[in-house]
C-alpha cells in the first residue's frame, strides 16, 4: 500500500534531472487521475501520449494479469510467440516487414540509426553514415538520440558531438536538397514534431522526402513515437499523404498505454544488414511486454476510435481557434495534427501549465513556448468540452496577468 500520509515531495535521492511537479498521483480511471488526497484532475498529456487508451483499461489490465501468472521473460535467443504475433500484427498494419522490439523509444531510434547505417555498409558503401535531422527535433537521450536531434541544451556537457549527424533548418528544402551527398545514410523526422512544439510536416513535404530519398538512394526514417498509433486519425501520421511511407520507422509511447514497449519497423531491404549478432536487448520484446503491446494495438487499430480521434480533433481546433481569437495577448497560434495539439503561447507556458492545474487540467509543456494537449484518445466529446471550459479559465488567468504587469 502506497503511504497515505506521505507529502508529494520531491525526493533528494532521485537524480536532480526533472524539475518535477508537487503532485502525486495514486490512481487514474479513463481521462482521470487522482492524487494521493483524492482529487481528481482531467488527464490530457497522458503521461506524454503514452496512456493512450486511459488509464486502467480493462483490456490492458486483463492483458497483464493474464501474462503475468504465466510467463514473463525468456530470453531473445528462444522463440517468443508474443512477440511473433505482434510483429506481424504491426506489419500487417503498416509499410513494413520486420519489427526489432525495445523498451523504450530513444532504443528505437537507436535501432533506426543502426540499422540504416547498416544497410549501406552491406551494400558496400561504409561511407554512408550521415543522419540528417532537423532543428526543433527530439528523438530521446541517448547519446546518438540527443546527438541526432542537435539541440544544444540536451548536447552540452555531455563530450563532442559525433560524427555522423547533420542538422537543418526546419522546412528549408533548398538546404535539405544541397546537404545530401555521398556520405548521407538517411533523413531522420517526426511527421509531427512533439516536444518541439508540436509542428505538423505538410503532406506535400512527406511526399517531397520520399521523392528526395529514392532519386539519392537513402533510407527515409520517421519517428512516430509520439505522433504514431492513431494520435493523428490515422494509425501513422504518415497516412496522411500518399506514397510517402518511410523505410524505418521508431514507435513506442502508446504501444505499450504505459508499459514499457518500443519497436523499431523497417521493409525487409532496409533491414538487408541487421543479421544475427548485430543487434540485441535481454528485454525488448519479453513476453509480458508483448501481451500488453497486443492488447494496446488491437484497441488502436479500430476503425471508430481513429474516427473519434478526428471528431474530438475537429472539436479542439474549432474551439482553441476561438480562444486564440478572443485571448491574443495570450494565445498565439493553434498547431498540431489530430490529438497532438499544440497552443503556442505569448505568455510563459510554464505558468499556463499552473494555470490549468489550478483548473484541475494537465497539459504537457513543449518546445517554442508552446503547451501540448495529448488527452488519451478515448476522450468523449464532454470531457473535450470541459478541457476547453478550463483552458479557457486558464487564458483568463493568463490575460489578467499580463493586464497587471
Ligand atoms: C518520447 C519520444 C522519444 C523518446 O522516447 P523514450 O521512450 O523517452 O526513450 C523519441 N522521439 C519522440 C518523437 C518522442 O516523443
Amino acid at each position: 500500500m502506497a503511504d497515505q500520509s506521505a507529502p508529494p515531495v520531491p525526493s533528494d535521492h532521485i537524480m536532480g534531472v526533472y524539475s518535477r511537479t508537487p503532485l502525486a498521483f495514486e490512481r487514474g480511471e479513463g481521462v482521470r487521475l487522482y492524487t494521493t488526497d483524492g482529487v481528481a484532475y482531467l488527464d490530457c498529456m497522458a503521461g506524454i501520449a503514452v496512456t493512450a487508451l486511459g488509464h486502467s483499461h480493462p483490456k490492458l489490465i486483463q492483458a497483464v494479469k493474464d501474462q503475468a501468472e504465466k510467463l514473463w521473460h525468456t530470453s531473445n535467443i528462444f522463440t517468443i510467440p508474443q512477440q511473433e504475433k505482434l510483429a506481424t500484427a504491426l506489419t500487417d498494419a503498416t509499410f513494413a516487414d520486420v519489427v526489432f522490439f525495445t523498451n523504450s523509444g530513444t532504443e528505437a531510434i537507436e535501432c533506426a540509426i543502426k540499422t540504416a547505417r547498416k544497410y549501406h555498409w552491406a551494400r558496400g558503401n561504409p561511407e554512408r553514415i550521415d543522419i540528417i535531422g532537423f532543428d526543433g527535433s527530439f528523438h530521446g537521450r541517448t547519446l546518438a538520440a540527443v546527438n541526432a536531434s542537435g539541440n544544444a541544451s540536451y548536447l552540452e556537457g555531455f563530450g563532442p558531438p559525433m560524427p555522423g549527424f547533420v542538422h537543418l533548418p526546419y522546412g528549408d528544402h533548398e538546404a535539405l536538397k544541397a546537404a545530401i551527398g555521398p556520405t548521407t545514410a538517411a533523413i531522420l523526422i517526426e511527421p509531427v514534431q512533439g516536444e518541439g512544439g508540436a509542428r505538423a510536416l505538410p503532406n506535400v513535404c512527406m511526399r517531397g522526402l520520399r521523392q528526395l530519398c529514392d532519386q539519392a538512394g537513402i533510407l527515409l526514417i520517421y519517428d512516430e513515437i509520439q505522433c504514431g498509433l492513431g494520435r493523428t486519425g490515422k494509425l501513422f501520421a504518415y497516412e496522411w499523404a500518399e506514397d510517402a511511407a518511410p523505410d524505418i520507422m521508431a514507435v513506442a509511447k502508446a504501444l505499450g498505454g504505459g508499459f514499457p514497449v518500443g519497436a523499431c519497423l523497417a521493409t525487409a531491404k532496409a533491414a538487408a544488414g541487421m543479421t544475427p549478432g548485430s543487434h540485441g536487448s535481454t528485454y525488448g520484446g519479453n513476453p509480458l511486454a508483448m501481451a500488453v503491446g497486443l492488447a494496446s494495438l488491437e484497441e488502436l487499430v479500430k476503425p471508430e476510435l481513429l474516427a473519434h480521434v478526428r471528431e474530438v480533433a475537429g472539436y479542439f481546433n474549432q474551439q482553441l481557434t476561438g480562444l486564440k481569437d478572443r485571448f491574443p495577448d495570450v494565445v498565439v497560434d493553434i498547431r498540431g495534427k489530430g490529438l497532438l495539439i499544440g497552443i503556442k503561447l505569448a505568455t510563459p507556458n510554464r505558468e499556463f501549465m499552473q494555470h490549468a492545474r489550478d483548473q484541475h487540467l494537465l497539459i504537457a509543456g513543449g518546445g517554442d513556448n508552446c503547451v501540448r494537449l495529448l488527452p488519451p484518445l478515448t476522450l468523449t466529446l464532454e470531457e473535450a468540452r470541459e478541457a476547453i471550459t478550463s483552458l479557457e479559465r486558464a487564458c483568463e488567468a493568463a490575460q489578467a496577468k499580463v493586464k497587471a504587469a
